[in-house]
């Protein structure tokens, strides 16, 4: 099994287990696709998504009684279903130069490794990448950016701690313009206490890019971690009323057993998940693949 099924070994086991010993080759009745739907929802999937599988299940005729993996099979075909929508990788227009691409979320969420492991990814797809460290709230978040800039080695524009994000973002696009850099990331301060700061924020960030490149940012990633479960699904909520969320990214799916929430993201919002963290390192950031991720959550 490959990487990304190891990564979410957790994942996988939950659904498994919470699934095992429901099926016993009996019919399929009402209280064992009861017990299915209760193992789907507290299994992350949602309440949505475990209606729509119940619903599935209990319409499907079995050529026999149905085994434990004949159930599986359909609950991740069902999944897939879901998932396979959403799945749209991030994709970088020819014009025009640069991209601007906003990273936004909730200091902890990943943002920062998020945007190091896209810069890594970008360098070797031969795209020429530069960081905009606009999370000018922390000290700690410019030179984390700071580091991971050094280390994937590709130029960073910084300010100060409490400095203007928007003249950071202005000149980041102004580098890249005289450079040619194709693809300019922004890092965003996370402080979703305060909405309406955050909303002056992006909407600063937002006029003085209009200004120079009337389409961006052509995206807005928000990045969400897996852990947080049912919180991460609340801040697309919040996050999608104060920015134009193009699509999300979901962190830390290695090390929970939460991974079902990625299909109550896609399930209840519908938007493009371009990719997921399995990792700490530049390394670790994979295409979201529907029907790699549909059979890892089935288990
Ligand atoms: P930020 O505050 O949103 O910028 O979050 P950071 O990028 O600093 O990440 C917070 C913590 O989560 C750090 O310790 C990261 O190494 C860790 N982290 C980020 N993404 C992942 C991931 O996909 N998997 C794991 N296991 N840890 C991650």
């Amino acid at each position: 099994r490959n990487r990304l099924f190891g990564g979410l070994q957790k994942t996988s086991g939950k659904l498994s287990e919470n699934l095992t010993g429901l099926v016993t080759k009996a019919k399929l009745d009402d209280a064992i696709l009861d017990q299915i739907e209760e193992a789907l929802i507290i299994s992350d999937l949602g309440p949505a998504t475990a209606a729509q599988i119940r619903e599935t299940l209990s319409k499907t005729r079995f050529e026999k009684n149905p085994t434990d993996d004949a159930v599986r099979h359909i609950i991740a075909d069902e999944i897939e279903s879901i998932l396979a929508p959403v799945a749209v990788p991030l994709e970088i227009d020819a014009f025009p130069r640069p991209q601007v691409i906003l990273v936004i979320g909730v200091n902890g969420s990943g943002k920062t490794t998020t945007i190091a492991k896209l810069a890594h990814n970008y360098i070797e797809e031969d795209y020429g990448v530069m960081l905009a460290a606009g999370d000018t709230f922390r000290a700690a978040a410019i030179g984390q950016l700071q580091n991971w800039a050094e280390r994937i080695g590709v130029p960073i524009i910084a300010g100060k701690e409490g400095g203007d994000a928007a003249s950071i973002v202005y000149d980041g696009v102004k580098k890249c313009t005289q450079d040619g850099t194709d693809i300019l990331i922004v890092d965003t301060a996370g402080r979703l206490q305060n909405k309406s700061e955050l909303m002056d924020e992006l909407a600063k960030i937002r006029k003085v890019l209009g200004r120079l490149n009337p389409a961006a940012p052509h995206n807005v990633i928000l990045v969400l971690d897996a852990t947080t479960g049912q919180n991460a699904l609340s801040q697309i909520e919040i996050f999608g009323k104060v920015a134009n969320v193009t699509g999300l990214v979901m962190t830390k799916l290695d090390g929970t057993a939460r991974g079902g929430i990625l299909v109550a993201a896609a399930k209840q919002f519908g938007l493009p998940i371009h990719a997921i963290g399995i990792g700490e390192t530049m390394h670790d950031l994979k295409p979201f693949n529907a029907r790699e991720l549909a059979e890892a959550i089935a288990g």
